[in-house]
């Protein structure tokens, strides 16, 4: 019983989803003002058009980008400049990753502006005793001017302190937007009445294996992005998800990858990815999301592939 009240909100959720998605596109043809329009958008929702989702803090972000969680040195520098190269303008890093100079390298070397590349970083727990100390740090590390989005990498102790740190950062124009990692139903329920900022961006764990069906519409609801990592299923898990008979047929029919199958899966649910690689076909792979759609039939038979497996511990 239980089961089917969450098929049946789930799949309202993605039917409404959908036809505000279309509505927009629909507007988006009818009109020549996109940027005017965009940003009278209601926060959550995707422009396929422009690729980009209006955040609660008023700035856009790219809705799909690269993640870099395992890459380090000259790796991670190649891996950007490639990903900037092939149009991709949102990277993920975090103070944990240890790569925070080399992405400040990485886009100060490039030719696309400053402004039009959108960085997200992470306070790991170890750092919400001295938040400022961490994001002078953080800011020192990427030598971009600002940082666009800052998060709180897992809930810890002094998680709210070093929240209410990024808010002063916020309006000192050190960061443009903030929000949490990691951050559940009942974390979001204590969290949320002790800061004055509705958070912009939840980033959690999600793939077709671990669906957080009950959580994405409960961000979402209240007007915060969601973006999932571990998008393939990370490490160790990518190849049974690419290998997955139901995802492989979905592929083979919009003749795309796999990868590419997820991925839209995710932008359709309104689920910001951004998957990580070195390999620059990869990389470019991953930007190409925007010329198939999966029916709500597929839509269906990746959700049924939900198994509740969490592949990380956060
Ligand atoms: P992922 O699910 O993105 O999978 C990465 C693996 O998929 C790599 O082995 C890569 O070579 C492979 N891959 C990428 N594109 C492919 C393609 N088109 N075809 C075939 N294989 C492909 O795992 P990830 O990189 O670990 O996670 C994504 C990002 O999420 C990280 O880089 C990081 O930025 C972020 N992250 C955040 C947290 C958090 O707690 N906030 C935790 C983990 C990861």
């Amino acid at each position: 019983m239980k089961k089917l009240t969450l098929l049946l909100i789930t799949f309202s959720f993605l039917f409404i989803l959908s036809a505000c998605s279309q509505e927009k596109t629909k507007k988006s043809s009818d009109s020549s003002s996109t940027a005017s329009r965009q940003t009278s958008e209601t926060p959550g929702n995707f422009n396929f058009d422009s690729k980009t989702v209006t955040l609660n803090s008023g700035y856009q972000m790219p809705v799909y980008g690269l993640g870099t969680y395992s890459l380090h040195g000259k790796e991670c520098k190649t891996s950007v400049t490639a990903a900037l190269n092939n149009g991709v303008r949102l990277i993920d890093t975090a103070h944990a990753y240890g790569n925070e100079k080399e992405i400040g390298e990485a886009v100060r070397s490039s030719d696309v502006p400053r402004k039009e590349i959108f960085i997200i970083t992470k306070l790991y727990p170890d750092q919400f005793s001295d938040p400022e100390a961490a994001i002078e740090e953080a800011l020192d590390q990427l030598d971009l001017g600002y940082i666009d989005m800052m998060l709180l990498h897992h809930p810890g102790n002094g998680d709210v302190k070093a929240y209410k740190a990024m808010e002063k950062a916020v309006k000192e124009g050190k960061i443009h937007s903030i929000g949490l990692s990691n951050w559940y139903i009942e974390e979001l329920e204590e969290f949320l009445p002790q800061v004055d900022t509705v958070p912009a961006l939840v980033q959690n764990e999600i793939h077709p294996y671990y669906q957080e069906n009950d959580v994405i519409p409960y961000i979402q609801e209240h007007g915060i992005t969601v973006q999932g990592w571990y998008p393939l299923g990370g490490r160790g898990h990518t190849q049974e998800l690419l290998n997955d008979p139901v995802i492989s047929k979905i592929a083979e029919h919009h003749d795309k990858s796999s990868a590419q199958v997820i991925l839209r899966w995710n932008l359709q649910k309104g689920v910001v990815v951004i998957p990580g690689s070195s390999n620059p076909e990869h990389i470019k792979e991953n930007t190409e999301l925007f010329d198939f759609e999966l029916t709500d039939d597929e839509m269906m038979q990746i959700h049924d592939l939900d198994r509740g497996e969490k592949h990380d511990w956060y």
